[in-house]
C-alpha cells in the first residue's frame, strides 16, 4: 500500500483537508483536496481531484446543526472510503502560531497539545479552530500520528533585533515580539527557488507573498532574516482587508474620542480596513483593477506604496537584492501588479521582462536584469505534507538507528 498524509486547515467556519500520496520521485502528490464550509450554518461539503474534477458534494440544511466535531467525523468518514490501495500514515495540521517553542513541526502528544493551547490569545481568531481538531482525533485515533506545522516557524532564524519591539525588555521575555507569519509558504518557495535559481537561492531574495493576507520576506540563503508581519498578521503591508503596519496612536485615538471597544478596533482593523476599506468597494483586487472608481485606483495606488516602502526596508536589511519572487493570488496572477512593483523597484536593478511577465513567467526579468524576478505558485498544503513526512521519516529513522545499534551491540557482546 502507498503511504498517504492528510492535511487539514481548520478555520472559524470551514475545515479544508487535501490528500497526497507519495510519488515516484520520492515526493508528493495530490490525490484529492476539498473542504467543509460554513460550519455552524448551512454547511456545504465539495471534494476534488487533483485536476479539480469534483468527486463528492454534499449540503445540510441549517437546522441539522451540524457542528465542528461532526463535520470532522464526516470528512474522516469521506477519507477512509477515499483512501482505496493507501495507508493513511499521519494527518499534518496548519497551526498557525508556534510561538518561542517551534522552530519546527512537530508531533502532537498531550503535553505538546497543552503547550500549543497556551499561545491561543496570541492568535485568538485563528488558533483555537487550528487546534479543535487535534484534540478530537487524539481522542478517538491516538494511535494515529499528528504533527502540528508552524505559520510562524520559518521566522524563528530572525535575529533578535528583527523580533524586538522598542517596548520594555520584559515583554519581549513576556513573548511580546514580532514572530511573522505565511512561513509555510516562504518555506515552499525557498525549496522551490533553490531547484529554480540556485545563484538567488545562495543569496539575498525578497519574497512577496500577496493574496488577501500580504506580507513579504527577505531571505538571506533561504533563512528568514525579517519579515514583514509582526506579532499578529496584520502588521506590515495593506492587505484586502487589514490595514498593515499603523500607527499605534491611532488605536489610541480611537479608544479615546470614539469610544471603541477591544472587539470593535479588532473588526476595523481586521476585516474594514485595507483595500476595502479604502476603496469603498471591494477587498478583490480583481475587482479593484478593473474598476474605474478614483477611490479603487487610490486603494491600489496605496497598495504597491505600502509594497514599495516595505521593499525598500527589506532591501536595506539584506544590504543588497540577488531576486525578488512573487507568489500567492495577486503575486501569482496579476501581471499588472507585478509590472508595478518591478518598475518601482528599477532602483535595486529590477528589469521586468514586460512578455514573460504578461504570460505569467516563472522568470519574469530580463536577461541583463541585476536581480531576477520570478513568478513561484505557492503550495502550503504540499508543503505542510513535506513536513509531516519528514517528522514521520525522522521518527522511523530513530527507531530504525535505535534497533541497528542495539542489535551491533548484541553482536558486540
Ligand atoms: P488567501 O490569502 O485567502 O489565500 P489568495 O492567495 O487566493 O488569498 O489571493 C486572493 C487575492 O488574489 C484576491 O485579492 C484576488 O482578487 C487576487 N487575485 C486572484 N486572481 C487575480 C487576478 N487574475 N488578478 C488580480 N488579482 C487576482
Amino acid at each position: 500500500m502507498k503511504p498517504a498524509i492528510c492535511v487539514l486547515n481548520a478555520g472559524s467556519s470551514s475545515i479544508k483537508f487535501s490528500l497526497f500520496e507519495e510519488s515516484d520521485d520520492d515526493d508528493l502528490t495530490l490525490r484529492l483536496r476539498g473542504q467543509v464550509e460554513a460550519i455552524g450554518g448551512a454547511p456545504r461539503f465539495v471534494a476534488q481531484d487533483a485536476d479539480g474534477n469534483p468527486v463528492h458534494e454534499r449540503r445540510w440544511d441549517a437546522d441539522e446543526g451540524l457542528d465542528h466535531g461532526a463535520a470532522l467525523e464526516f470528512l474522516a468518514g469521506f477519507l477512509l472510503e477515499q483512501l482505496k490501495g493507501l495507508g493513511l500514515v499521519a494527518v499534518g495540521h496548519r497551526v498557525v502560531h508556534g510561538g518561542l517553542l517551534y522552530a519546527d513541526p512537530v508531533r502532537i502528544d498531550a503535553a505538546v497539545l497543552a503547550s500549543l493551547e497556551q499561545l491561543q490569545s496570541l492568535a485568538p481568531l485563528h488558533q483555537p479552530h487550528n487546534l479543535a481538531p487535534i484534540r478530537r482525533l487524539l481522542d478517538s485515533r491516538p494511535d494515529l500520528p499528528q504533527i502540528a506545522c508552524f505559520d510562524t516557524a520559518f521566522h524563528r532564524s530572525n535575529p533578535d533585533v528583527a523580533q524586538m519591539f522598542a517596548l520594555p525588555y520584559e515583554l519581549h521575555l513576556e513573548g511580546v515580539r514580532r514572530y511573522g507569519f505565511h512561513g509555510l509558504s516562504y518555506e515552499y518557495v525557498a525549496e522551490t527557488l533553490a531547484r529554480l535559481d540556485e545563484d538567488a537561492a545562495l543569496g539575498r531574495t525578497i519574497v512577496l507573498h500577496l493574496g488577501n493576507g500580504c506580507s513579504m520576506c527577505a531571505l538571506d540563503g533561504g533563512r528568514s532574516v525579517a519579515s514583514t508581519m509582526g506579532f499578529t498578521a496584520v502588521d506590515g503591508l495593506m492587505m484586502g482587508t487589514r490595514t498593515g503596519a499603523l500607527d499605534p496612536g491611532v488605536v489610541l485615538y480611537l479608544m479615546a474620542e470614539r469610544r471603541m471597544t477591544a472587539s470593535d478596533i479588532e473588526r476595523l482593523l481586521y476585516s474594514e480596513s485595507g483595500l476595502l476599506g479604502v476603496s469603498g468597494i471591494a477587498s478583490d483586487m480583481r475587482t479593484l483593477l478593473a474598476s474605474k472608481e478614483p477611490r479603487a485606483r487610490l486603494a491600489i495606488d496605496l497598495f504597491l506604496y505600502r509594497v514599495r516602502r516595505e521593499l525598500g526596508a527589506l532591501v536595506a536589511v539584506l544590504g543588497g537584492l540577488d531576486a525578488l519572487v512573487f507568489t500567492a493570488g495577486i503575486g501569482e496572477n496579476s501581471a499588472e501588479i507585478r509590472a508595478r512593483v518591478c518598475r518601482d523597484a528599477e532602483w535595486i536593478g529590477v528589469a521586468v521582462d514586460e512578455a514573460a511577465n504578461a504570460s505569467g513567467g516563472p522568470r519574469i526579468s530580463r536577461g541583463d536584469s541585476r536581480v531576477a524576478a520570478w513568478v513561484m505558485p505557492t503550495n502550503e498544503e504540499l508543503m505542510i505534507a513535506r513536513q509531516t513526512r519528514r517528522v514521520i521519516r525522522a521518527e522511523t529513522g530513530v527507531v530504525q538507528r535505535g534497533r541497528e545499534r542495539a542489535a551491533e551491540a548484541d553482536y558486540a557482546a
